[in-house]
């Protein structure tokens, strides 16, 4: 027996153990679909020329986890020696897809690259090729594809992925240089910048980059560039001591967000910068600049309770209450991917589940 062949059905049999995955994979077949599939087999057992419908027969097939028939299908047409070579590269793409789904990932990529050698820059098969190789954590190949496709921003997002991964740091900012000429408004790639600054606690360089980061970006997008820099701030913190934002960095923020119109989320950011330096009456009166502006925006609230606590005559049970509820309330999640509604603690450039680049938004109100 073929080594694919027994890895997936070993597979299979994992995934009948496991109801997550019965639940999300495959819809239970349901009467018109064994219906169409015995009508697709019958007609293809009377017309073995009728390829379309073949193909046809193993997506079905595929739809209903029936991976293995699938993919006996697609080689069987194959190994037709009379083929036409745009049905060729047809079965060769949808075994790619039959292995992917199974998650034989090197016979996917062998079956999608032959589909790519007949068809060329076809979009279909790139985008599963990119798709595939970014999964891979081969995102050199990944920002190849997405080139190919004319995606710039998922091109720039690999680019920064492969930089991450670079050793060499020169090489490393190199390589972050030019994902932002391919896609100036690459928030990843001038997040890397920034904390790149920070890491070398150079504030000018600092003061410039996030400047151009945030005019480059998508409008809405800023606080990406801040909530990351925080992030990595918090990261790379030694201990847990309480001000760990030197003050010239969190005051180079500050000046920085001011050079901008007024809004809500900077002013936000700009108070949780100060107070992580240990400024809490600066702190105080950029958290009451957001609520003069949104009396809702609930992420402030929850930072004037926390710095005004120390100014409180409270009895210990209170006490209790009130840190159990702050600490339930800083676990809200404050980013929603604008598409479908995914709600998330922490920053992403690709949605998870529904693959919109650039799709999350800050919830200033509490029942976005
Ligand atoms: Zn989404």
């Amino acid at each position: 027996m073929f080594h694919w062949l027994h890895s997936l059905r070993q597979r299979k049999q994992e995934e009948k153990s496991s109801l997550l995955h019965s639940s999300e994979g495959f819809l239970p077949p349901s009467q018109d679909t064994f219906a169409a599939i015995g009508e697709l087999s019958r007609v293809v057992r009377n017309n073995p020329d009728a390829v379309e419908i073949y193909l046809a027969l193993g997506n079905l097939f595929r739809s209903q986890g029936e991976i293995e028939r699938a993919i006996q299908i697609r080689t069987n047409l194959i190994a037709r020696p009379q083929l036409d070579e745009h049905f060729k590269a047809r079965a060769w793409f949808e075994l790619g897809v039959d292995f992917k789904r199974a998650g034989i990932l090197d016979r996917a990529h062998a079956a999608l690259e032959q589909a790519y050698k007949i068809t060329g820059d076809d979009p279909a098969v790139l985008k599963e090729l990119a798709r595939l190789y970014a999964d891979n954590n081969d995102f050199e190949k990944a920002a190849k594809y997405y080139s190919l496709l004319g995606q710039p921003l998922a091109q720039a997002h690999y680019m920064v992925k492969e930089a991450q991964k670079e050793p060499n740091k020169s090489q490393s900012y190199k390589l972050t240089q030019k994902a932002i000429k391919v896609y100036p408004g690459s928030a990843e790639a001038w997040l890397e910048i920034i904390c790149r600054d920070f890491e070398m606690a150079q504030w000018k360089s600092l003061q410039s980059s996030l400047k151009t980061g945030l005019q480059m970006v998508a409008e809405g997008l800023g606080f990406v560039l801040l909530e990351g820099l925080y992030q990595f701030i918090i990261k790379n913190s030694p201990g847990t001591q309480q001000c760990f934002i030197d003050e010239n960095c969190s005051n180079v923020i500050v000046d920085t967000l001011s050079s901008f119109d007024q809004n809500l989320i900077f002013c936000y950011y700009c108070s949780i910068f100060l107070k992580q330096s240990g400024q809490i009456s600066r702190t105080r009166e950029w958290l009451e600049k957001t609520l003069v502006m949104d009396q809702e925006f609930w992420p402030a609230r929850l930072e004037i309770l926390d710095i005004s606590q120390h100014e409180q005559v409270m009895t210990q049970s209170f006490k209790t209450q009130l840190i159990f509820f702050t600490r339930k309330a800083r676990m809200v999640k404050r980013f929603v991917c604008k598409k479908c509604g995914l709600k998330r603690e922490q920053i992403f450039f690709l949605c998870p589940r529904c693959y919109s680049w650039h799709s999350i938004s800050f919830r200033t109100l509490l029942n976005e």
